[in-house]
């Protein structure tokens, strides 16, 4: 690709591209499938050019968390294409047969797929999309190019890890912004060997300090938590867990069949045209679908490896219940953690050799990675972003261009805004979205060339 000077002195690629795509997990992930499956249903001239810029080096989905058998929480019919256009070529279904293990799943009679092989699935998909993703570009900012008064396009500027020392620039008419979670830490704490999120935990696991540790602690009762538990328990068969959790117990997801119509495709519009108030009410009632609940079977789980050492008296797991951490005074070789349990106040200091957050993941600041461009989003009196039923940015009256997010819709577009269960649907929403307002704007031009 042709490179050449921008005015900032950074390297352009020539191209200006339909979309540059910041972040490339599932979601934008399905966006390519979707444009590609658009591309070869179209002449050339009605193709969509694309590019999406990825921090990471390779395509990965939540690695860290890549624990041998734990499950995902959706179907495999909810993959990247299938609720949006069932006889693509790139569904979980094709996935299994281009590996030859369609009849096995079928007798293994699981809806949910282990999360190692719904990633490798993933990266069997991003390796077949046609057009171009840039692995191991960070993005830190988005400029806006403006041409007599109007912004036309965007510049998305990434720091590459080519070692050439010079940024990269990608030019769109549309900037698709799916950067996903940011792992959440209280905020005073600083990680280390002995610290650290549970986003770290299959990275961390080899580690000396990890190897030799005797107790460990796991702070939080999500299904992060509980599957970190179940998983330091089971690897190091000599070591105490702690799990502290403010909850009486760990409690069950509701993924019944009627309460998980909140993530249907149909219920977006429902949930987008509602007053505010039954939005809330609505993000309350059905938040034991994902927020702080366990899978059930990891919580018999665990409470039978609880159970049996009461039995045997050999104690290893230690639930900490109604319990919170008020201090944490990080020593050479060890943590000494303050831990009150609340129904008396009492605190009782435990020293352990690792202390592992499982305090869960906040959506990230869409606002942060627009950087200069966020000036011509509008937001709400809360400072979240508003957006179209498509997705769209709602942005000031001279912006020409288009500014998508995928996630960080919760508030407006319900639960289902951060996780994989409308990812086809939503990339198929855009994509028309996107082919909708390049018709709009070819139409403009041509009626002001002849007016
Ligand atoms: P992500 O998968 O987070 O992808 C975002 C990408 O953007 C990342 O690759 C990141 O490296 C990149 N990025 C971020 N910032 C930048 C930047 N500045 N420049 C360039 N690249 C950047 N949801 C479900 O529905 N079912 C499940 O079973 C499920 N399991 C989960 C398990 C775990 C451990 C976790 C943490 C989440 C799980 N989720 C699940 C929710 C999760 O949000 C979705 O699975 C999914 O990751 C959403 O896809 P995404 O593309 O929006 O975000």
């Amino acid at each position: 690709m042709d490179e050449q000077e921008t005015e900032s002195g950074r390297t352009l690629s020539g191209a200006v591209y339909d979309v540059v795509g910041i972040g490339f997990g599932p979601a934008n992930l399905a966006l390519a499938i979707a444009i590609d499956e658009h591309n070869r249903s179209v002449e050339p001239a009605g193709q969509v050019s694309y590019v999406f810029v990825e921090k990471q080096t390779k395509f990965g989905w939540h690695k860290g968390m890549l624990i041998e058998d734990a499950q995902m929480q959706i179907s495999f019919l909810k993959d990247l294409v299938t609720l949006r256009n069932p006889v693509s070529d790139l569904s979980f279904v094709s996935f299994l047969a281009d590996n030859d293990r369609l009849v096995d799943f079928t007798n293994h009679q699981r809806l949910f797929p282990s999360r190692l092989e719904f990633h490798r699935y993933l990266e069997w998909a991003s390796a077949r999309i046609a057009g171009d993703v840039r692995y191991g570009s960070l993005v830190t900012d988005v400029r806006p190019v403006v041409e007599d008064g109007d912004v036309v396009a965007l510049d998305v500027v990434a720091t590459t890890e080519d070692g050439s020392g010079t940024d990269a620039v990608f030019r769109g008419r549309n900037v698709v912004v799916a950067t996903g979670l940011t792992p959440s830490m209280p905020a005073a704490m600083s990680e280390s060997d002995r610290i650290w999120h549970n986003g770290q935990l299959m990275d961390r696991l080899s580690s000396e300090t990890v190897r030799s540790a005797s107790k460990f602690m796991v702070v939080g009762a999500g299904q992060s938590a509980a599957e970190t538990v179940e998983c330091l328990h089971r690897r190091f068969p000599e070591a105490e867990v702690h799990s502290v959790f403010s909850r009486f117990g760990f409690s069950p997801a509701d993924d019944s069949p009627f309460a998980n119509g909140i993530f249907d495709p149909a219920t977006v519009p429902v949930f987008f045209n509602a007053p505010a108030e039954i939005k809330e009410m609505l993000l309350d009632y059905h938040r034991n679908t994902n927020y702080s609940v366990v899978d059930t079977d990891l919580i018999r789980s665990l409470y039978a490896s609880h159970y049996q050492e009461k039995v045997s008296g050999q104690r290893r797991l230690h639930l900490l219940n109604m319990s919170k951490v008020t201090a944490v005074l990080p020593g050479y070789d060890s943590v000494q953690v303050e831990v009150q349990y609340l129904p008396s106040g009492d605190v009782t200091s435990v020293d352990v050799d690792v202390l592992v957050y499982a305090t869960g993941y906040r959506p990230a600041d869409p606002l942060r990675v627009l950087g200069q461009a966020a000036e011509l989003c509008k937001c709400d009196s809360e400072n979240r972003l508003r957006t179209e039923l498509n997705y769209r940015v709602a942005t000031a009256a001279n912006v020409r261009c288009g500014i998508y997010v995928q996630g960080p819709t919760e508030h407006s577009h319900g639960l289902a805004s951060s996780l994989l269960s409308n990812v086809a649907v939503r990339a198929g929403d855009i994509l028309s979205s996107l082919l909708a307002e390049r018709v709009s704007s070819e139409s403009l031009e041509a009626f002001s060339s002849h007016g």
